[in-house]
């Protein structure tokens, strides 16, 4: 379980059967009672990483909305037509166990520790009243690692009985984790497992915390072996001396392991924040060489420049092709 260090929960949180459950965790740690959560959360002036090592947890009611619309630099579907299915996203848990150097989280929010709402039936609510427009999408962890958390809380558990229930909406939990104890479960067929890789340099130096890539690895084949639908994202590519070595031999590793058909598609892309997240993150990062890339500002976001993203698509994207075919293949971006 991630070692919470205290607990402050909003009393109209405590008030609830989670929320009590959450108490009842922290028995052996303080736990401090608050009106609202941007007591705690939207404080100014605070240190994203001094509070990422060494974190509370935050629990709080949320308010609606409880779904967004996805933008297109967060997802692309391959094998479908832009437009086929909408793509939401929710925003249930924010921030995350694991701690990547070029998470764009640490830009987005003023305050490294983790905030979980506890009110997961109106989520499932909204979730569910989207679908009577029709199917779509839904990814339930952009903004963060939601296998992670399930020993805190069962997120994903819950995202599995909505998805068996509502067949028109394809969940999709994102990780980096090792294989999650709910991969026992009969799998749903409209809930995807995409596992996020990185070679493993890459993942020593930049994603604290995260399962190993050979770990994943595991994950990915017990996945596939239980019968659950699953994806790859090769998502930040990242530059480093070597990179496009690196990537063949990560993805060839995968494909020796893994049959080519077991894998509904793939995933690629590059560094893109949008500007006031990555102006905030580089400020606060002298640390990690990561976020100092001479990145260039294109589309409101700071990415790579055309011509490594061109080498990104003719190594990374091109070798995923070979393996997967172009229609299971798609680059993420602007
Ligand atoms: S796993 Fe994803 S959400 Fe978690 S720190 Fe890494 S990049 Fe951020």
């Amino acid at each position: 379980m991630p070692s919470y260090r205290s607990l402050y929960v909003e009393a109209s949180a405590a008030d609830t059967a989670v929320g009590r459950a959450l108490v009842a965790q922290f028995a052996d740690r303080p736990v401090v009672e608050i009106t609202s959560y941007h007591e705690v959360f939207s404080r100014p002036s605070e240190s994203f990483q001094a509070q990422k090592r060494a974190p509370s947890l935050i629990a709080a009611v949320a308010s609606p909305p409880f779904l967004y619309e996805a933008p297109s630099r967060v997802c692309a579907r391959p094998g479908a037509p832009p437009g086929e299915l909408p793509v939401m996203y929710n925003d249930q848990l924010r921030n995350c166990v694991y701690n990547c150097d070029y998470c764009f989280l640490q830009g987005m929010h003023p305050c490294g520790h983790t905030l979980v709402f506890v009110n997961s039936e109106d989520y499932h609510e909204a979730a569910a009243d989207r679908a009577k427009r029709g199917p779509y999408w839904l990814s339930v962890s952009f903004l963060s690692d939601i296998p992670a958390f399930e020993p805190v809380l069962p997120l994903v558990r819950g995202w599995l009985d909505f998805a068996r229930e509502h067949p028109d909406v394809t969940v999709e939990v994102r990780t980096k984790g090792k294989a999650p104890p709910l991969l026992r479960s009969e799998p749903a067929e409209n809930l995807v497992f995409t596992w996020t890789l990185s070679p493993p340099l890459v993942a020593a130096r930049h994603e604290h915390g995260c399962a190993s890539p050979a770990n994943r690895l595991i994950a990915i084949r017990a996945a596939i072996e239980r019968g659950w639908r699953v994806r790859l994202a090769f998502d930040p590519v990242i530059l480093l001396p070597g990179w496009q070595a690196a990537y063949a031999e990560l993805i060839a590793e995968v494909f020796t392991s893994v049959p080519t058909r077991a894998i509904e598609a793939a995933t690629y892309g590059v560094f893109r924040v949008g500007l006031d997240h990555a102006n905030r993150m580089i400020a606060a990062r002298s640390d990690t060489p990561v976020l100092h890339h001479p990145f260039v500002s294109a589309h409101g976001m700071l990415t790579y420049d055309e011509h490594e993203i061109e080498a990104v698509r003719r190594t990374v994207g091109r070798t995923l092709t070979s393996y997967l075919g172009a229609d299971r293949v798609a680059f993420v971006h602007a």
